[in-house]
């Protein structure tokens, strides 16, 4: 079964081949679920980033002036080849990841679709041709590759962070160096071969995992060749990035933390809502920035609904992603485990009842049960602090207006769910909710054609849609007599 591990490449991935760390330094991966180390791969280091940036921006101009065609049909081939490596794609990301192989299963699509919509737009990049209103020349607009582009992903989905980037950046023309995580770097490794396999040429894309991001990307951010950042991950690595970033005036798409709350309202389907905040809470075993991290619930409907989601919580199967039956996985490290039950003890601590969980399970991995909070004081610090944990905070309100106010008292603002059988009111309370995106009656709202982004402090531009390739195009006014 883990022979999806022998088509990893471990060293980097330099311009689409295997190179060493010129340090000739590794890293150890691990499984979260076991702490067994999976594999070593090699760790980057800045002369490896300065060959990186080397072959990007060697390769730019060859790469922009490729047909948009051809750029599409190595992506569509790229997609396919993701299909046929499901199962491997699959298993690596389980293992290093720790998420539930049908979960696992779901990223595939998910990830893949990425370079499926991505090599549809590739040949959809459009500019325009007016006269000027005076009648004194005419206007022509084009839209041109960014350039070299440096992509920083994070752990939790190591799949789609990185296909949301690279597709786009290669379907827009853009080179770029991958930078993914340090929990999860096999799956990256394994994509980058895949997309050299599609036919992607030398040079366009390296994938440098490394131990010490900062060394790696700070000569990066300050080289004036590099034209663009992209970067998925928390708010507070986000915002020292762009105050480098600020620096060259680079562009930047940033998908920072959220917060999302989940508001169920008097009127709405109980069970339909519990069944939302089930998906929207647990996915991902509750690690994704639009996981339902608050769940606000008007007092009228409040009983029912925490009953339902207990006894729904209570029956998941916490244990290794690669055992059938298991719902739960790990959280991705130590670190993560003791921040998950920091928060936990301090709102009980602060007056929270405990319903269901809230211990760490003893033995080995990185497992946290399935735990459900309620009657959150308004001090606790989940209701600010994004838990990335299984953790259900569920807090009352009383009346739309007190429930628009609850979800809005966060300085984030990347997703959040609501849930009434209201037509006018799920429409009233979409508009007035400060989040980039809404899930009306719905618990899982990711798509690849949608754009995905947050306003606030989740985070700057949107992936995925119509939208996602703008990020990686200037747009040129020629002014013609
Ligand atoms: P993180 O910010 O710690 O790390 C993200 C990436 O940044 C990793 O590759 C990491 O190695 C790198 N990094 C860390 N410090 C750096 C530095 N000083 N310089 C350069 N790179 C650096 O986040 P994480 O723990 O990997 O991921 C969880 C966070 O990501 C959560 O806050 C979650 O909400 C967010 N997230 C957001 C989205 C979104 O689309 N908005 C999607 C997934 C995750």
């Amino acid at each position: 079964m883990d022979s999806a591990l022998t088509w990893v490449p471990a060293e980097l991935l330099l311009g689409g081949h295997e190179k060493p760390a010129a340090s000739g330094r590794r890293f150890a991966v691990h499984n979260p679920a076991t702490e067994e180390i999976l594999l070593e791969v090699a760790d980057a280091g800045p002369d490896d980033a300065a060959q990186a940036m080397d072959l990007a921006a060697a390769t730019q101009a060859d790469w922009s002036a490729t047909p948009p065609r051809q750029r599409a049909e190595i992506l569509r081939r790229a997609y396919e080849l993701v299909e046929h490596h499901r199962d491997r794609f699959a298993l690596l990301v389980t293992l290093e990841m720790g998420k539930p192989l049908a979960e696992s299963h779901a990223e595939v699509s998910y990830g893949a679709e990425f370079l499926r919509w991505f090599s549809e737009e590739a040949v959809r990049i459009n500019g325009r041709y007016s006269a000027a209103p005076s009648g004194n020349g005419r206007i022509l607009v084009t839209k041109q590759p960014v350039g070299p582009t440096l992509a920083i992903t994070p752990w939790n989905f190591p799949l789609a962070m990185g296909t949301r980037k690279i597709a786009a950046a290669v379907a827009a023309g853009c080179t770029a160096i991958v930078k993914p995580a340090p929990d999860t770097p096999l799956t990256m490794l394994f994509l980058g071969s895949v997309l050299a396999e599609a036919g992607l040429p030398d040079g366009v894309l390296s994938v440098l995992p490394t131990m010490d991001a900062a060394a790696l990307t700070a000569p990066l951010l300050a080289d004036r060749r590099l034209r663009k950042l992209t970067f998925t991950g928390s708010t507070a690595v986000g915002k020292s990035l762009l105050a480098q970033a600020a620096g060259k005036v680079l562009r930047t798409s940033m998908e920072l933390g959220g917060n999302a709350p989940f508001v169920v309202f008097a009127d709405a389907d109980i069970d339909a809502a519990v069944e939302g905040a089930l998906a929207a809470k647990m996915r991902n075993g509750g690690e994704a920035c639009t996981a339902a991290n608050r769940i606000h619930v008007d007092n009228a409907v409040r009983d029912e609904f925490t009953e339902k989601l207990t006894a729904r919580m209570a029956k998941l199967n916490v244990g290794d992603g690669t055992r059938p039956g298991v719902d739960v996985g790990p959280l991705i490290n130590e670190r993560q485990c003791s921040k998950v039950g920091e928060l936990v003890d301090d709102a009980v601590g602060k007056g929270a009842a405990l319903l269901l969980g809230g211990r760490p399970e003893p033995g080995r991995g990185y497992f946290y049960p399935p735990t459900v909070l309620s009657e959150i004081p308004s001090d606790a610090r989940l209701l600010t602090e994004e838990v990335f944990g299984p953790v259900a905070a569920i807090a009352g309100f009383d009346g739309e207006t007190a429930g628009v106010a609850a979800a809005n008292a966060t300085e984030y603002g990347l997703a959040a769910y609501i849930y009434t059988r209201d037509l006018d009111r799920a429409l009233r309370v979409a508009e007035q909710v400060e989040s980039g995106m809404v899930g009306v009656n719905r618990g899982v709202i990711s798509d690849a054609a949608a754009p995905f982004g947050g306003i606030k402090e989740s985070g700057l531009g949107r992936e995925g849609g119509a939208e996602g390739i703008e990020e990686y195009l200037e747009t040129k006014y020629i002014a013609l007599a």
